[in-house]
């Protein structure tokens, strides 16, 4: 019996503690990437507005910590500042630190004559955010931003409509730019109600804008509100994508209060230890700071988190919404971009690597990887050999030798 016990115990841990395996080691390369969720998104209102409390009863939108209440689109400064911020932190191989945005691609309007659906680059008409993809468009070129996918909508869009279409005045309110409506924080776009065929027309359509307009297939992507399931990652393999943000995050809104987190854990390790296609990127450090009263304090818990990962020999991975540096209040948008400032002046100093998921992904398989951008390609080889590294760009591939443990740049053309 007590056999039995030790050999249960030990299948278990093997479950729980086995992580997916990596080419590298970590511990060395000291690697932070910055997880960035809702760009793109399209609420919660276009500028500054103050809702009665009647609008506020009648929009009933569910729980979300307060400071969302002053979320909007990011516009060309925004998008410029953060960038600036970005390109003063060079790692120990001189490239500037990489902010990986994750993209909602559409965005839904009611009008008096039906629903308006708009795909990026262009945006429900009440968000006017002239120079902004301009100015998205010179980070990527500038190496310091990454754009990835979150999601088509951010919410379930049969919900959205069922819920506002009928009454006057949501109608009036989602014309004019508020996303919120009834119990939207519980309308997931890949949650259990939705039906699979939106599901996968909704994927569908998210690649093609994401690539249509990005030039390139996003490669990692991030369930709105952390709410997947087996199906959304089976589809997410089939379209191509290579890598899965916060699996540890994952929501399970409907699962029982008790069993639900054994159960999550144990299906986490499962899946860990037998997919073989999409690389699990977990967010193991936090930068929320305007979720927290003492701001310095956020900045000095997530370095402790980035020093904890590497110690653990994972890849250090922040996760910091687009609410940090984007609000309809100037005040909390600076408070959020000096925190970042801060934090990442403090892991220059540790000898940092900037990475973003599609090279952890690639690193964690083959020990090489590649990234391009503008017109150059970033080539790594953190093997004990001189590996051979293939850049596809624009349907041409070109073939690179990398010394053992060394970093190349070079241009493309
Ligand atoms: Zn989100």
């Amino acid at each position: 019996m007590r056999l039995l016990i030790t050999l249960f115990l030990i299948f278990c841990s093997l479950i729980l503690f086995t992580g997916q395996g990596s080419m590298v080691d970590w511990r060395a390369i000291r690697s932070v990437a910055i997880h960035s969720d809702d760009w793109g998104l399209c609420g919660f209102s276009p500028e500054s507005i103050i809702l009665d409390d009647d609008q506020i009863e009648l929009i009933n939108p569910g729980n979300f910590p307060p400071v969302y209440w002053t979320s909007t689109l990011e516009d060309s400064t925004d998008v410029a500042d953060l960038a600036s911020v970005l390109a003063k932190y060079l790692d120990r191989d001189s490239n500037p630190a990489v902010f990986q945005a994750n993209y909602i691609t559409s965005s839904l309007q009611s009008t008096p004559s039906g629903w308006m659906e708009y795909d990026i680059p262009d945006l429900h008409p009440a968000y006017q955010r002239p120079g902004m993809w301009d100015a998205v468009n010179s980070a990527i070129e500038a190496g310091v931003w990454v754009p990835e996918l979150h999601g088509s909508w951010h919410y379930n869009p049969l919900q959205m409509k069922s819920s506002v279409n009928g009454n006057s005045q949501l109608e009036k309110l989602n014309n004019a730019g508020v996303l919120l409506f009834p119990e939207c924080m519980s309308a997931f776009e890949l949650g259990l109600e939705a039906d699979r065929k939106v599901v996968e027309d909704n994927l569908e359509r998210s690649i093609d804008n994401f690539t249509d307009y990005f030039g390139m297939m996003p490669s990692s992507v991030i369930a709105p509100d952390y709410v997947w399931y087996r199906d959304d990652e089976s589809l997410w393999t089939s379209v191509g994508l290579r890598a899965v943000q916060a699996k540890r995050g994952q929501r399970r809104p409907n699962q029982n209060k008790y069993t639900g987190h054994v159960m999550k854990m144990f299906e986490r390790g499962i899946r860990r230890i037998s997919e073989k296609k999409l690389c699990y990127i977990e967010r193991n450090c936090r930068l929320e700071s305007l979720q927290h009263k003492d701001h310095d304090a956020t900045i000095f818990s997530c370095y402790d988190e980035v020093l904890t990962s590497w110690n653990r020999g994972q890849p250090a991975v922040v996760e910091t919404h687009r609410i940090n540096f984007v609000s309809t209040d100037s005040v909390l948008q600076n408070i959020g971009l000096s925190s970042l400032d801060k934090l990442l002046s403090k892991l220059e100093a540790q000898d940092v690597i900037w990475l973003c998921d599609d090279e952890i992904a690639q690193l964690s398989r083959t020990g090489t990887s590649s990234r391009i951008f503008g017109d150059q390609v970033i080539c790594r080889n953190y093997t004990h050999s001189r590996r051979l590294v293939i850049v596809e760009n624009n349907g041409h591939k070109k073939c690179i030798y990398v010394p053992a443990r060394e970093v190349v740049r070079i241009k493309l053309n």
